[in-house]
């Protein structure tokens, strides 16, 4: 059986993040290079970065659990994700989750967003 390689970083904590993902998705997956993860530096980066490798016939779905991963790491990484998402409003001041539409204290309608 040929396994494939559906992800590497060379972040290794991060690698083993998205290993319990994918493993939490039913995939069984291996680590590879986890060990050269400490000892860059003769080696270019890109040969000792940890991998994620699985079986071919679960390829499919590790990579959908690692692009949900990189979808929901980008909106939390990215600067002001957190407030561009929620809102305050302009009202009473209260803070609220991107998901309402109107402020649960006071009923002041959610605010056109800022762009
Ligand atoms: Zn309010």
């Amino acid at each position: 059986m040929r396994w494939v390689r559906v992800f590497q970083h060379p972040n290794s904590l991060l690698v083993g993040h998205v290993r319990n993902l994918i493993e939490g998705a039913g995939v069984v997956c291996d680590l590879r290079n986890w060990t050269l993860a400490g000892g860059m530096g003769d080696l270019a980066p890109i040969d000792c970065e940890p991998e994620i490798w699985g079986a071919p016939q679960d390829e499919a779905r590790a990579r959908a659990v690692v692009e949900q991963w990189r979808h929901d790491a980008r909106e939390e990484s990215t600067p002001g994700a957190r407030l561009s998402r929620g809102w305050r409003c302009q009202a009473c001041g209260e803070w609220h989750d991107a998901h309402f539409d109107a402020c649960w204290q006071c009923g002041q309608e959610r605010p056109a967003p800022q762009r």
